[in-house]
């Protein structure tokens, strides 16, 4: 028979896992048997409204059985079971699992952390056996099939006998090296120690048969021994968020992170809540601490797992999360919704919504306390989320908004730390009327903006805003605490800028005639009301910014979104009261300054000028 190569990812990860010496060798047990609650789940799930299935909640369970004489440890499930497809397209690549490609992107990180900090799934057996079998028959399926390989070099897949629905994995366990004991897997108390360090929580028995000495019966004077076997079962199937929070230490709630959602960061806050209600409710939530590698993508789900009486009845429950915390992973277990309610009509249920609404609140509590008592996790946290919450702000017209504005960070010009609004808002003098924001690329470019002096000058304190979504995300709010939001840009800052020099006396002639000279390029040519240093700068009219034309230039080219550019002159300075001077005099130099100063702002504002080359001809010519 034809072996079958592994996809060429998978067989990279596969002599990755056989070869390094790794020193947690014995998680494969873990991840077999999760394997083998997943596959129950699905049955489990589906006996729920098909008689068919023949089995009941109580009847699903998984066994282990030790072979010592022939180096045998099995691991069998009466679960959903596999076909040949599934055979080929689950055993046979690796590549939907998160850790491959976690590697891939960080190709420098140790290999060795990378096993040790994933669930690495089905291949982890290899660790521990030189060879694989699986015997496995899929639910509604009349042949079983047997996978079998020794590891790298391929696998092979035949035909097969197997009664029942389920699957039997069969690890032969590599013989002991000097270096190397794999017998241990081979002995009972290390096993049900395993089950019960990793897998005490798995929701169905794990039974094994135990081998104990036993007294006599009716010896109990004089006492006599005998070696009994019996069925036990070694875990206690009580869900990690059925415990109370004393009882479960940090580092079991982080590896059943870990485990469970494929996550390899240490949490940023674990949340556990108890809810009686109207629905009662337990749930275990995750605020992870990095962005996953595949949130951008379509790939991420968003959701919680829900389970009731201990059953999964959704993997993924988008409800039970708003939108600006797709980021919470977590499960939420509940008695009060009914086991043979169909995915669809569940997804209506108004249980859901007031479990959703409740814990939508619970999540951003637990941020806002963040913020207040541990601000460095915060601000971590918010560089790798705060985009989502701005989205948050700004999405469903801001009816989030109040929920979600004093989560919110920006940089400002109080220093180089982040600042909240409420922060600034209380920084606040009297007499500053607004709260003010500027929006370019860079803190350095921002700063440096001709129309952010005046501000700046006066010692008020200014948002420097420079992720896309900021400036829709303050418009949305539109105040904070009674004090509006003030674009640079707008025309009136509420302050009037002191003024040493006299105005240019002919300014309504010399906007007029710079108007003329710049046609149509400009909307408008005021007499600016902030400039103080600078002569010009150019500012965004309508509603439009610079920002949100090069944003939404940048997302649709052809559309040709402009924002109306405004000029403003400061006719204080020195720079345009020469080309007042001219005017009349020597009216072609005076439009090659208006075309100078043009240019100048558009620099400035961080827009491209239209003719590089002509514009510095024309700064020559005058040189
Ligand atoms: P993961 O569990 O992370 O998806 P694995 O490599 O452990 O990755 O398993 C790959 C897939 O093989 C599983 O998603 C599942 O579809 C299938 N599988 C593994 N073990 C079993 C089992 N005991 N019963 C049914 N399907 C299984």
């Amino acid at each position: 028979m034809a072996k079958k190569q592994f996809k060429s990812e998978s067989k990279r990860l596969l002599d990755l896992m056989i070869n390094s010496i790794y020193t947690h060798k014995e998680i494969f047990l873990r991840e077999l048997i999760s394997n083998a609650s997943d596959a129950v789940d699905k049955l489990c799930f589906l006996s729920l409204t098909d008689d068919k299935v023949g089995l009941s909640r109580e009847d699903f369970r998984i066994n282990l059985t030790i072979d010592k004489e022939n180096r045998l440890l099995i691991v069998e499930d009466n679960g959903i079971g596999m076909d040949k497809d599934d055979l080929d397209n689950n055993l046979g690549t690796i590549a939907s699992s998160g850790s491959y490609r976690f590697k891939q992107e960080n190709e420098k990180t140790d290999d060795v952390d990378i096993i040790g900090q994933f669930g690495v799934g089905f291949y982890s057996a290899f660790m521990v056996a030189d060879k694989v079998e699986v015997l496995t028959r899929k639910y509604g399926a009349d042949s079983a099939y047997l996978w079998s390989s020794s590891g790298a070099d391929g696998y092979t897949v035949k035909e097969a006998e197997k009664d029942s629905v389920g699957t039997v994995v069969t690890l032969h366990i590599k013989e002991d090296t000097e270096n190397e004991h794999y017998s241990e897997f081979l002995e009972q108390y290390r096993i049900s120690e395993l089950v019960r360090k990793y897998s005490d929580y798995i929701r169905y028995p794990i039974i094994m048969d135990m081998t104990r000495s036993k007294v006599k019966e009716g010896t109990e004077e004089k006492p006599e021994y005998e070696t009994v076997t019996e069925a036990e079962t070694l875990n206690s199937m009580i869900p990690i968020w059925q415990r109370p929070k004393k009882d479960v230490t940090e580092q079991e709630y982080e590896d059943f992170y870990k485990s469970k959602f494929m996550a390899f960061d240490k949490p940023a806050k674990i949340i556990t809540t108890s809810v009686e209600g109207v629905v009662t409710y337990k749930a275990l939530l995750y605020i992870p601490s990095k962005t996953p590698y595949d949130y951008y993508t379509k790939e991420y789900k968003k959701g919680l797992q829900l389970y009731s009486s201990g059953v999964l009845i959704m993997e993924n429950c988008e409800e039970l999360l708003p939108e600006h915390f797709r980021f919470v992973k977590g499960v939420v277990d509940s008695q009060d919704f009914s086991l043979n309610i169909s995915r669809e009509v569940l997804q209506h249920d108004h249980q859901l919504k007031t479990v959703a609404n409740t814990l939508e609140k619970k999540i951003k509590n637990e941020l806002a306390s963040m913020l207040k008592k541990d601000r460095e996790t915060y601000e971590s946290f918010f560089g790798e989320f705060g985009r989502q919450l701005k989205y948050g702000i700004v999405s469903d017209y801001g009816m989030h908004k109040d929920n979600l504005k004093d989560l919110l960070m920006f940089n400002s010009s109080n220093g180089d730390k982040l600042t909240t609004l409420a922060e600034y808002r209380e920084r606040m003098s009297e007499e500053q009327k607004y709260i003010y924001f500027a929006t370019g690329e860079s803190i350095a470019s921002i700063s440096k903006l001709p129309q952010a002096e005046v501000v700046l000058n006066k010692g008020y304190e200014l948002l420097y805003c420079t992720q896309d979504i900021d400036e829709f995300t303050l418009q949305t709010l539109a105040e904070y605490d009674g004090k509006q939001f003030r674009s640079v840009d707008s025309d009136d800052l509420g302050i009037e800028p002191e003024q040493n020099e006299p105005a240019a006396e002919n300014s309504d002639e010399v906007l007029k005639f710079v108007r003329d000279a710049l046609g149509d390029r400009v909307s408008e040519v005021v007499a600016s009301k902030k400039l103080v240093s600078h002569p010009v700068c150019m500012t965004a009219k309508g509603g439009i910014s610079f920002e949100m034309e090069k944003y939404f230039n940048a997302m649709q080219p052809d559309a040709g979104m402009k924002a109306q550019r405004c000029l403003e002159l400061n006719m204080n300075h020195s720079a345009v009261k020469a080309m007042a001077e001219l005017i009349g005099k020597d009216d072609e130099k005076a439009k090659k300054y208006a075309e100078i100063f043009y240019n100048q702002s558009l620099l400035i504002a961080g827009l491209p000028i239209e003719n590089p080359s002509d514009y510095a001809d024309l700064v020559c010519s005058l040189m």
